[in-house]
């Protein structure tokens, strides 16, 4: 039984794809008006996906209800995917392998960390087995994935491997879901939002949040930062992920890679490491309102959105609602958001 609403016509295709439920009700939606008022600009919303209550939560458990129900329908047993050691995708993983009664395997790239924490002390605690690659490249977990497969397949085991990160067009099909949730919180507030604001890693909930906005004829702008990639290879693979996730439903939808928003400029010195400008939108955010973002994405993302608001961008809009995607567990990490 689900508690959700029904989707809206445009989307109902992709009410066919089996789903696991591990999310529940809707997750909350709520302005920030401290907040709003603190850092100047529009009216400001948080969807608050970081309490997906499973888990830790975060944006990944959307994909992953998905990714649950086709291993589980496939027999597997054993649950594969990989990132770097502090992913919260990782971690989001090994939580559902348990909540479907399966085993996890999670592979990493470069050698074990120093201390255990973070996701990496919570993927731990769920028991995966874990390897390294001892490689720094990032991609060399993808020919592990396709080692371990193969390995876990000779002992006679039923591995599902979730690709790197969990970017996949059935993890794109949970976005589409988050989109149509969204939409309806929106009219029973009776809230028209101009913009949504998100953090861009893989492009995966980009390219989710793009197309059922898309389909349904949605009146808000989206307008991703990019925390890892360049900008223009982020637009080319949300593209291409929304492309491939209407293809899984029977639809031919494209949304080309021009018409895609992703600012650049807001990773710092890189993937995973913490940012000046991130940190002072964590503290910002913290002390307006109380809300904790994380420092490898919503923090650089709300950054980029501050920066925006300082620039003057948004002064003709009135509603702007930021996805708070989750991450909290690298908070605990090192010096945290204070380094
Ligand atoms: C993975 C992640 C993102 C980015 O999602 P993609 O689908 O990879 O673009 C944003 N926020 C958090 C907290 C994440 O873990």
């Amino acid at each position: 039984m689900s508690t959700k609403a029904a989707l809206p016509e445009a989307l109902r295709p992709f009410a066919d794809v089996p789903r696991h439920n591990l999310i529940g009700a809707p997750t909350p939606l709520i302005e920030q008006d401290r907040l709003a008022k603190a850092i100047g600009g529009p009216g400001l919303w948080f969807k608050r996906d970081d309490l997906i209550p499973f888990g830790f939560g975060g944006n990944k458990v959307r994909g992953l209800e998905f990714l649950l129900a086709d291993a589980l329908a496939k027999g597997a047993d054993t649950l594969v995917t990989g990132a770097g050691s502090l992913s919260n995708h990782v971690r989001a993983s090994a939580a559902t392998a348990r909540a479907g009664g399966l085993d996890m395997v999670a592979v990493y790239w470069g050698d074990p960390p120093e201390e255990i924490q973070g996701n990496f002390r919570l993927v731990q605690m769920l028991g995966a087995q874990t390897r390294f690659t001892r490689d720094m490249d990032r991609a060399s977990v993808d020919t592990t994935l396709d080692a371990v497969e193969a390995e876990l397949r000779e002992a006679g085991r039923a591995p599902y491997v979730i690709p790197r990160g969990g970017a996949c067009p059935l993890g794109v099909v949970g976005h589409v879901h988050a989109v149509a949730e969204f939409a309806a919180q929106c009219e029973e507030k009776g809230l028209t939002p101009d913009l949504v604001v998100l953090a861009v890693g893989s492009g995966a909930t980009l390219a989710g949040w793009l197309l059922g906005s898309r389909l349904i004829g949605a009146p808000w702008q989206i307008e991703g930062y990019t925390v890892s990639r360049p900008a223009e290879e982020a637009r080319d693979r949300a593209a291409m992920f929304a492309r491939d996730a209407a293809a899984l439903v029977g639809l031919s939808h494209e949304i080309s890679a021009a018409e895609i928003t992703i600012h650049d400029g807001f990773i710092g010195e890189g993937y995973g490491k913490a940012s000046p400008a991130g940190n002072a939108a964590i503290t910002a955010t913290a002390r307006a309102c109380g809300v904790f973002l994380d420092p490898v994405y919503t923090g650089k993302a709300f950054a980029g959105y501050m920066h925006h608001v300082d620039a003057g961008r948004f002064k003709d809009i009135s509603n702007a609602v930021f996805l708070h995607s989750g991450g909290e567990p690298s908070l605990f990490v090192g010096q945290g958001a204070l380094a």
